[in-house]
C-alpha cells in the first residue's frame, strides 16, 4: 500500500474518531442541559404556584371589604341626597379610619355619576375627592352588574393598584354609587424582590403591571392592536405611563408554560427559563424568570460520553484487530499445513532417490561378487557338459542323466540369484502394504549373500519362527535386511571367529527380528549415529553412511523402529513389525 494512501486512510480515521467523540460529547451536553433545564424549569413552575397564592390571599383578604362597606347605612343615606360639606367631612373621617384599620391602599366613595364624594386620603394634596370616575371600567362594571375590578394607575395620585369596587344600593336597588377600595401592592413586590427571580404580572393584553424588578414594569409582552390602544386611552388604564414592547425570542419550549428565551430586557440581551402560570379569577398572568443555572451537568455528560465513545471505538478496534489476527493466523497455518506438505513430499521423493540409489551401489558391489559367482559354475558347466558329450558318445547313458543333475541344480541356483536381483533393483512405490513372511525375507537376503557368507566361513545360526506374518513391503524389507546383514559381515571382516546370529520371535504382538554378529560391535561413541546420513567408518569408496539411515527410514514407515545396542561380543540390530493376524 502507499505510504501517502495509510497516511490519508490513518488520518481519516482519527477525524472519524474525532468528530465522532465532538458529536457525542456535544449531543450528550446537549440533552443533559436540556434535562437540566426541564427539572429547573420544574421546580421554578412550583414556586410560581406559590407565589400566585401569595397573591391570591392578598386581594381575596379585600375582596369582601368594598361590598361589606356598601351596606353601611350612612353611605346609602349620604348618597341618597346630595352631599353637603359635613356629611361629606363625617364620610371623610370614616373612610380614613376604616382604612386604616382594614390597611388597604385607599377607600373611596363614588355617587351615582362617579364623582369621588368622600376618600380616605381627604388629607393629601393627590386626594381624590372631587375627581370623577365614570370613565374608569369598573365603575362602569358597578354600575351594571354591581361589582367591578381593575388594575390601573391612578390618575391623581400616579400610583398604580387595584380597584375593586361595590355598588351602594338604595331603596328598590336603586343605584346609588360605588364603594371602592384600592389596593397597592408595594410589600408584595418588596418580598417578591428577595430572590434572584424575575416575577412579573401582566394583564389580558399582555402589559405587564406588576414586577419585582426595575425597568419591567410597563412592557408589552405581545403588540397591542389599534383597539386596544384605543381603549386604554378611554380608560385611562396606565395613564401617562409609556409602554414599551419587550423583545423576546423562544430558543427551546418544555412546555405550554415553559421555554428557554433570550430576552432584550433591562439588563441587556439574557436568556432565561420562562414560567408562565394563567389567574384565572383576574386575567392576569403570573411570570417567573430565572436565569438558567450553570451546572456541571453538561460538562460531565460530555465527558462521560467522549468517554464511552472511545471506549465503543477502542473495543471495536481491538474485536476487528483479534478477528484479523485471527484471520492471519489461519491463513498463516494453513499456509504452513501446505508448506509442510510440500517438504515432506520432497523429502519422501528424496528419500526414495536414496534408497534407489543405495540399492544401485549395493548392486555395484554386488555385481563382482555375482560375476565370480556365475563365473564358477559356468566353467565347470563346460566341464560338466564335455564329459556329458563324452558319456552321450560311449552310450553310457545313466551316468550322462546322473551327470545332468549337478547341472541342472546349478542352472536352477544361478536363475534365483537373477531372479533376486532383477526385483532387488526394482523401484517399488512407497507405502505398499502387503502380506509377507518375515522369514521369506530372511531366506531371500542369506540367499543374495550365501556366495559372501560361503567365502568368509562365517557360521551362520537361524531362529526363524515361521511364518511370520506382517505388512509392509517385501523388496523394501530385503533391502533393510541385506543392510544390516551386509554390515555384519563387514563388521566381523578381520575376525578369526565369525557367527551371525537371525533370529524372529514374537514379543507383545509384535515381530521382533534382531541380526547379531561376532564383529565386537559399535564402539560407544559412536553408537548414537549409526543411523545419521553419511555417518560411516569405512574407508572411502566402501561405505557410503546411507544403509543404516535409509533402514530407519523404511523400518519406520512399515510401523516399526530400527534400534541398536551392544551385546557381549557384538552388535545386535533389531526392529519390531506389528503382527498381521492369520487371515
Ligand atoms: P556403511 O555401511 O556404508 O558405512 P551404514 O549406515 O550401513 O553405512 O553403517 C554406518 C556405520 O555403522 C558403519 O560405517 C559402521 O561403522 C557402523 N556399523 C553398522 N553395522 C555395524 C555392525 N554390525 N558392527 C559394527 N559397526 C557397525
Amino acid at each position: 500500500m502507499p505510504l501517502s494512501f495509510r497516511a490519508l486512510r490513518l488520518g481519516l480515521f482519527v477525524f472519524f474518531i474525532l468528530a465522532g467523540m465532538l458529536f457525542t460529547a456535544g449531543w450528550a451536553m446537549h440533552h443533559a442541559k436540556r434535562q437540566a433545564m426541564i427539572e429547573d424549569a420544574g421546580r421554578a413552575s412550583q414556586q410560581l404556584g406559590l407565589y400566585a397564592n401569595s397573591l391570591h390571599t392578598l386581594i381575596d383578604r379585600y375582596r369582601a371589604l368594598p361590598a361589606v362597606l356598601a351596606l353601611d347605612p350612612e353611605l346609602i343615606k349620604a348618597l341618597s341626597s346630595p352631599v353637603d360639606k359635613p356629611v361629606q367631612d363625617a364620610l371623610n373621617h370614616k373612610l380614613e379610619r376604616i382604612n386604616s384599620t382594614a390597611n388597604s391602599s385607599t377607600l373611596e366613595l363614588l355617587d351615582s355619576t362617579g364623582l369621588a364624594v368622600a376618600a380616605s386620603n381627604w388629607r393629601l394634596p393627590s386626594t381624590y375627592v372631587g375627581s370623577n370616575y365614570a370613565f374608569r371600567p369598573y365603575f362602569k362594571q358597578t354600575q351594571s352588574q354591581g361589582t367591578g375590578r381593575f388594575y390601573a394607575v391612578g390618575v391623581t395620585s400616579g400610583v398604580p393598584g387595584y380597584f375593586l369596587s361595590s355598588a351602594v344600593q338604595g331603596e328598590n336597588q336603586r343605584f346609588l354609587g360605588a364603594m371602592v377600595v384600592k389596593l397597592e401592592f408595594p410589600e408584595l413586590e418588596r418580598e417578591w424582590r428577595q430572590g434572584s427571580d424575575i416575577l412579573l404580572v401582566s394583564d389580558a393584553r399582555g402589559i405587564i403591571f406588576i414586577a419585582n424588578q426595575d425597568g419591567w414594569r410597563y412592557r408589552e409582552l405581545k403588540p397591542l392592536s389599534r383597539e386596544d390602544r384605543a381603549e386604554l386611552a378611554v380608560t385611562r388604564q396606565y395613564d401617562k405611563q409609556p409602554l414599551v414592547p419587550l423583545q423576546h425570542q423562544v430558543l427551546n419550549r418544555f412546555g405550554d408554560n415553559s421555554h428557554l428565551t433570550r430576552v432584550q430586557g433591562p439588563e441587556g440581551s439574557t436568556e432565561y427559563l420562562w414560567e408562565s402560570l394563567p389567574l384565572e379569577a383576574e386575567g392576569w398572568t403570573l411570570h417567573l424568570l430565572r436565569k438558567p443555572q450553570v451546572s456541571n451537568a453538561g460538562r460531565n455528560a460530555a465527558l462521560a460520553a467522549a468517554a464511552v465513545w472511545l471506549s465503543l471505538v477502542f473495543a471495536l478496534l481491538f474485536i476487528s484487530q483479534r478477528l484479523r489476527l485471527a484471520r492471519l493466523r489461519q491463513r498463516s497455518r494453513e499456509e504452513l499445513k501446505q508448506l509442510v506438505e510440500e517438504r515432506t513430499r520432497d523429502l519422501r521423493t528424496a528419500q526414495e532417490g536414496l534408497v534407489q540409489s543405495a540399492k544401485l551401489a549395493a548392486l555395484g558391489q554386488m555385481s563382482a561378487a555375482l560375476a565370480h559367482e556365475i563365473n564358477q559354475p559356468l566353467t565347470t558347466q563346460r566341464m560338466q557338459l564335455a564329459t556329458l558329450r563324452l558319456l552321450l558318445d560311449n552310450q553310457r547313458y545313466d551316468e550322462a542323466r546322473q551327470a545332468l543333475e549337478p547341472l541342472e541344480q546349478m542352472l536352477t541356483r544361478m536363475a534365483a540369484l537373477t531372479g533376486h536381483l532383477k526385483t532387488f533393483a526394482r523401484n517399488s512405490p512407497s507405502g505398499l502394504r502387503e502380506r509377507l513372511d518375515l522369514a521369506t525375507v530372511v531366506d531371500q537376503a542369506l540367499q543374495l549373500l550365501e556366495t559372501r557368507i560361503r567365502a568368509e566361513q562365517v557360521e551362520v545360526a537361524l531362529y526363524l519362527a515361521r511364518p511370520a506374518w506382517v505388512r509392509g513391503d517385501a523388496i523394501r524389507l530385503e533391502q533393510v535386511l541385506i543392510n544390516l546383514l551386509r554390515n555384519a559381515l563387514d563388521a566381523m571382516a578381520g575376525k578369526s571367529y565369525k557367527r551371525l546370529e537371525v533370529r524372529i520371535e514374537l514379543a507383545a504382538d509384535q515381530w521382533r527380528l534382531s541380526v547379531f554378529d561376532s564383529g565386537g560391535g559399535i564402539p560407544g561413541e559412536h553408537l548414537g549415529n549409526v543411523f545419521d546420513p553419511f555417518f560411516t567408518t569405512k574407508p572411502v569408496g566402501e561405505g557410503l553412511g546411507l544403509g543404516l539411515a535409509i533402514s530407519y527410514g523404511i523400518i519406520h514407515e512399515a510401523g516399526g523402529r530400527l534400534t541398536v545396542e551392544n551385546q557381549p561380543g557384538g552388535a545386535c540390530f533389531a526392529f519390531t513389525l506389528p503382527r498381521d493376524p492369520e487371515p
